[in-house]
């Protein structure tokens, strides 16, 4: 897709800091980062919006998403548990959708947010 910021990233004719990469999948570290950790995971090939996925993209999506427990452990984020069962660590996996989603960049990707607080992310608004 001409003139896609993260399309350009995948290509690698924007330089980005590079954390994961496979066949079909890149994740970088997000420029404006909200919490210790901020990962974004793309698809290299292009999808605007989650509103473009069907059942077909199933098994892209779940690969996605199933990703960010790896990262969120190679990061130094993931949830664990004490010997009295009290979690600790945790990261928020986030898609943002549309305007109203607050979708900045139109290239499908992943938000992996982590580590200790506090985070500058924004609470939900509810009503
Ligand atoms: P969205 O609001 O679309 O869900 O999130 C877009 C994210 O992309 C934002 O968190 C923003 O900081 C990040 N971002 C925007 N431009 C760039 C860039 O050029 N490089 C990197 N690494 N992240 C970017
Ligand atoms: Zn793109």
């Amino acid at each position: 897709m001409d003139n896609c910021l993260f399309c350009k990233i995948a290509e690698k004719k924007i330089p980005s800091s590079i954390v994961y990469e496979d066949e079909e999948l890149m994740v970088f570290k997000d420029i404006r980062p909200a919490a210790p950790v901020h990962l974004l995971v793309i698809p290299k090939t292009h999808i605007t919006t989650l509103s473009d996925c069907t059942a077909g993209h199933a098994p892209l999506l779940g690969r996605m998403l199933a990703l960010a427990p790896r990262l969120a452990e190679e990061h130094g984020c993931a949830v664990t548990f004490n010997a009295d069962g009290e979690p600790s660590g945790g990261y928020k996996t986030l898609i943002n959708s549309g305007p109203d989603g607050g979708q900045e960049i139109y290239h499908l990707h992943l938000h992996v947010i982590g580590g200790p607080h506090p985070w500058r992310v924004e609470a939900p608004r509810h009503g």
